[in-house]
């Protein structure tokens, strides 16, 4: 990432992927995975099953163009945000790409004008789906505008009433706050979130789980997409 002018928005141009690279190296090693492989085979069989194991099955295609492991080499995060995420806590922020554009506003009045400026423009909390409709299924969000840096949506609160999850509340945190709850309601009350607390533990992954939010499952309302 190059180029940061700090008003009261930070803007970063992307020129080059450096990061990206750094991820598929570390996915791969010196026997690059052949995504061509078939069944018939016992060790080319081993090799699908272990693809299938670490999910890249789903990433077929592009898996060929994978460069070899370099244990030289660690995955690349933008140093400038290493260095300077302190300064940037908390602030708006906007990321200027060849393709695309990521605003990330620091408020829900921000928020809300940018939706009302550009209607159009993506709302992402996680990328889990919206990255997997643009990389396999040739959707295309020039503008994307993410929400996790809202205070007002990170919350999940607790009353008599019930609970509110906020729309940016990662999985893995509701995980952790319906446990709390399960843990201090008696038992006839919880029920349903025992279900949801049972469920989560069948849902993708941890890393998945980390970033992706009740919202963004709520919105893409698999099998049927809204
Ligand atoms: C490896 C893998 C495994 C997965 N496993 C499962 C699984 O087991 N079960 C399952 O159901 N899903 C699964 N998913 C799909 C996905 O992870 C979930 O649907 C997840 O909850 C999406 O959340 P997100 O925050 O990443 O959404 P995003 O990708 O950020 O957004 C998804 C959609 O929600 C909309 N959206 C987000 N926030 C708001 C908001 N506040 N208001 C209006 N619209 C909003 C976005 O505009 C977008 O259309 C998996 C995905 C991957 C990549």
């Amino acid at each position: 990432f190059v180029g940061c002018s700090c008003a009261s928005d930070h803007v970063f141009h992307h020129k080059s992927t450096p990061q990206i690279n750094g991820c598929f190296e570390m996915t791969t090693n010196n026997n690059n995975i052949d995504v061509s492989s078939d069944y018939n085979d016992e060790t080319k069989k081993k090799q699908v099953q272990h693809k299938e194991d670490l999910g890249l099955q789903t990433f077929g295609p592009s898996i060929s163009n994978l460069k070899p492991y370099d244990p030289s080499q660690e995955p690349i995060f933008p140093p400038d945000l290493q260095v300077n995420h302190q300064k940037y806590h908390g602030k708006s922020l906007k990321f200027v790409g060849t393709t695309v554009t990521w605003l990330q506003p620091s408020s829900l009045d921000e928020l809300i004008q940018l939706k009302t400026r550009f209607p159009t423009a993506k709302l992402v909390v996680g990328n889990t789906e919206i990255g997997v409709e643009t990389k396999f299924k040739n959707m295309n969000y020039p503008l994307l505008i993410s929400t996790t840096n809202v205070p007002e949506l990170q919350a999940v609160s607790v009353s008599d009433q019930g609970i509110t999850v906020g729309a940016t509340v990662t999985l893995s945190q509701m995980n952790a706050e319906l446990k709390k709850v399960i843990s201090s309601w008696p038992e006839h009350k919880t029920r349903v979130l025992s279900a949801i607390v049972e469920m989560l533990q069948w849902f993708a992954g941890n890393q998945i789980r980390n970033v992706a939010s009740l919202s963004g499952n709520i919105m893409t309302a698999s099998p049927y997409q809204i």
